[in-house]
């Protein structure tokens, strides 16, 4: 009887093949596709024929990373203006940094970015560094944004792997596990497929993403627009509202944060700077007390105000106003917040206080608020009727 191995290497290595033949199909179907469809971005613009500014590139997938493209299209064009090169962001002062990154959320990027810079400048003489190695080393850049930023600028075959891409490649091999469980098949599924990219590695992986964007959307994929449909798996067989398996539900935070508007006899807003660490870390905000509370709660209904409240926030020259609060929500990453706003007046001018200010209107824009602070403050500036109960995300 003839020993069986050579049969198992020769289906191996016809399997092999297969796998090879089918990434080429994969690459050459999703390269043309994107060569049609493109999004005309600002970050993808070329300053140089054939060459993408490595700066607004890594600039670009920082914001991208947990903001919407429609709001990082707003604020990027500015930031751009502002800190048009690594230097220039590594002069600037954190309170600007943070100012010109206000409406983008979760603000420990800013920070990230700004050391970044900072490293760029000392370790590489102002320009953002091609070998991947060096990528990661700068703080903020992880595996993924490392991989963006070399292949998409400078061509070199390295994978990248994020939500959209892990779901595109765990639904064309029809496999039903979370992106978490499947992490280390994605990473290698991504680097084969980098790898039959070749040259074409850059427009490769960014037609991925782009793909899992607008095609292959996590719920109702527009499969019969998809370029990579004929071989598909979870198209064929039905699977796609079952991949990706979804991942166990994070424990959420709950907080309460009762909000104080304190307004000045000239119509000015008290603000405090947020301490250097945790939530919202050195931004500005109204003066907050913040109180835990179970996530899984409802929202109580808020007819007075915590015992003590302006004492308890050093507000004791100012006196609440009878009208019912504000309320609405707000979500974190980690965190389910309902924001209370109380409003107050002061009698007489008062000193602001250590770490405090009072803004007028024409401060707010220069102001590093996180996005529930915004609104409370702009509403408190606002001649329209207050609004209640509604929610937001993020930042
Ligand atoms: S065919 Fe459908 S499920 Fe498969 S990759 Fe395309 S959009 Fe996604």
């Amino acid at each position: 009887m003839k020993p069986d191995r050579p049969r198992t290497a020769c289906a191996a290595a016809a399997q092999d093949e297969a796998d090879q033949r089918r990434r080429r199909e994969i690459v050459r179907s999703l390269t043309r596709w994107f060569a049609r469809s493109a999004r005309d971005l600002p970050w993808r613009r070329e300053p140089m024929p054939g060459r993408r500014d490595p700066w607004a590139s890594l600039v670009s997938e920082l914001m991208l990373q947990q903001t919407q493209v429609a709001r990082v299209l707003e604020k990027f064009p500015e930031f751009m203006a502002r800190f048009p090169t690594p230097t220039h962001l590594a002069r600037a002062d954190e309170h600007d940094v943070l100012a010109a990154w206000s409406g983008l959320g979760y603000y420990r990027r800013a920070r990230l970015l700004h050391a970044a810079a900072k490293s760029i400048v000392e370790r590489f003489g102002g320009a953002v560094p091609e070998n991947p190695d060096d990528l990661r080393s700068l703080p903020g850049v992880g595996r993924y944004t490392a991989g963006a930023v070399a292949s998409i600028v400078f061509g070199l075959g390295e994978p990248i792997v994020d939500g959209n891409v892990s779901r595109v490649l765990l639904r064309l091999r029809g496999l039903e596990q979370s992106p978490a469980d499947a992490a280390d098949w994605c990473w290698e599924e991504a680097t084969a497929l980098a790898l039959a990219a070749g040259k074409h590695v850059g427009v490769f992986n960014e037609g991925l993403m782009e793909l899992g964007a607008l095609v292959c959307t996590p719920r109702t994929p527009s499969c019969g627009q998809c370029p990579l449909a004929d071989g598909c798996e979870a198209f064929a067989r039905g699977l796609t509202d079952r991949i990706p398996a979804p991942k166990p539900p994070a424990a959420r935070k709950g907080l309460t944060a009762h909000s104080v508007v304190v307004l000045s006899p000239g119509g000015k807003v008290l603000v405090e700077r947020r301490p250097a660490k945790g939530l919202w870390a050195g931004m500005w905000q109204t003066p907050t007390l913040e109180v835990p509370r179970d996530a899984s709660d409802e929202a109580p209904l808020f007819q007075h105000p915590p015992a003590d409240l302006l004492s308890l926030l050093g507000l004791g020259f100012a006196s609440l106003e009878s009208s019912p609060p504000t309320t609405f929500s707000h979500a974190t990453t980690h965190r389910d917040v309902l924001f209370v706003v109380w409003h107050a007046r002061c009698a007489r001018a008062a000193a602001a206080g250590k770490d405090r200010s009072w803004i007028s209107p024409a401060d707010v824009a220069g102001l590093a608020l996180a996005n529930p602070q915004r609104r409370i403050i702009e509403a408190a500036f606002s001649p329209s009727p207050r609004r209640h109960g509604s929610s937001v995300r993020g930042g």
